[in-house]
């Protein structure tokens, strides 16, 4: 076991403040990363405030954080694909079972003993998982990921979950070429979809309740934005769109999306907002809709994800922060004041 450096929060309602942390010593498929960059997820906060009490309580003091790119320092006697010096990423997943079939099939999400980077138990140490808020982290190497080397390491850490989390719901329903896209809600997750959705060359409409991201949206690559307070904007897209990605954090209406679905349409939702959504099922019936959610993605699409974000050259557009400026980005993130991820410089860490 060694001191790894930390911010953690010790409650529901604390500040995140400096801290140090038990990590373990690499074992031999261990993975030792000094993490350099590490993007601040809306769950994060989620997470932080104890918001999904219902689903996953939070266990305190947390140190969250989940996309993660670093370089590594050191690797167990059995590891093979990583030498120190190689960069290397971790998203939200750091172990599951390797056995059941979701793993075989390449869908570690849904391994009923997956373990998340954050808030599950930890088997090595006792307590829970740590995750990026931190000078280092050890991973077994089955969960640590290539970065492309043409890619801005601060712009790629989000794409270790808003990347994936967007990339594979979009692959999965066929967006490409000839396809109606939407994306509801610009933040961290949305602005990666449009990303996505554009290169896989799809027509892409952006509904946003921020009249100021107009401009925004159609640099990232949307074709057309509608403002989704205004309803004539709303009503002249109703029936035509072949699928939709809604990443917004809270409550908000749904049926007004599933609407605008045409015939075996899909809505897919990640975002989490932690009360339920009331589905009128009516909307489902007509044009043979369905409505679905979906959770990051397995290892090996995170690394397609990767490698795709490499040959296209595409990353999140970040702002880069400090570890001490983490209390100020949460209260900032929760207002819809950034464009459109915080990515944290974790050389910060090093004068506490
Ligand atoms: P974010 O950066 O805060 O973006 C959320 C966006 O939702 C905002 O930028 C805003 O876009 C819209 N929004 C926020 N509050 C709203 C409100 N009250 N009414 C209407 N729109 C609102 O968050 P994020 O990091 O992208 O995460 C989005 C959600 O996805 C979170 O709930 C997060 O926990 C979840 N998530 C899920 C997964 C998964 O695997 N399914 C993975 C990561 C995150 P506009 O200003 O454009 O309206
Ligand atoms: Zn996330």
């Amino acid at each position: 076991m060694y001191k790894a450096k930390a911010y953690a929060a010790s409650s529901a309602t604390s500040p995140f403040a400096s801290t140090t942390i038990q990590r373990r010593d690499p074992a031999e498929h261990d993975v030792q990363i000094e993490i350099l960059f590490c993007g601040i997820c809306r769950s994060d906060v989620h997470q932080a405030r104890n918001e999904w009490a219902n689903v996953m309580p939070t266990v305190y003091p947390c140190v969250l954080g989940h996309e993660i790119v670093g370089r590594v320092t050191r690797v167990g006697s059995a590891v093979t694909k990583f030498k120190p010096g190689d960069l290397a990423a971790v998203g939200c997943l750091v172990d599951s079972d390797g056995t059941c079939p979701e793993c075989k099939a390449g869908f570690e999400q849904f391994c009923p003993n997956w373990v998340g980077t954050y808030n599950f138990p930890d088997k090595h140490l006792g307590g829970v998982t740590f995750g990026g808020y931190s000078d280092s982290i050890v991973v077994t190497e089955r969960f640590v990921l290539r970065v492309p080397s043409n890619l801005n390491l601060a712009a790629a850490a989000p794409l270790l979950c808003a990347g994936i989390t967007t990339y594979s719901p979009m692959r999965h329903w066929g967006v490409g070429k000839g396809k109606k896209v939407g994306v509801v809600g610009l933040g961290g997750l949305g602005h990666m979809g449009v990303k996505f959705a554009h290169a896989l060359g799809a027509h892409v409409v952006v509904f946003t309740s921020s009249p100021g991201k107009k401009g925004d949206a159609l640099c990232l690559g949307a074709d057309e934005v509608v403002i989704s307070k205004d309803a004539n904007e709303m009503n002249k897209h109703a029936g035509s769109f072949d699928f939709i990605l809604d990443a917004v954090a809270a409550s908000h209406d749904i049926n007004a999306y599933i609407n605008m679905l045409g015939r075996d349409g899909n809505l897919t939702m990640v975002g989490a907002p932690p009360e339920p959504l009331p589905v009128g099922v009516f909307g489902l019936l007509i044009r043979r809709r369905s409505f679905s959610g979906s959770l990051i993605g397995g290892i090996a699409e995170t690394q397609e994800m990767l490698d795709f974000c490499g040959k296209h050259n595409i990353t999140a557009d970040v702002e880069v922060i400090p570890i001490q400026k983490l209390n100020e980005a949460y209260d900032r993130l929760v207002k819809s004041d950034v464009k459109y991820r915080f990515s944290i410089d974790m050389a910060s860490l090093k004068s506490e």
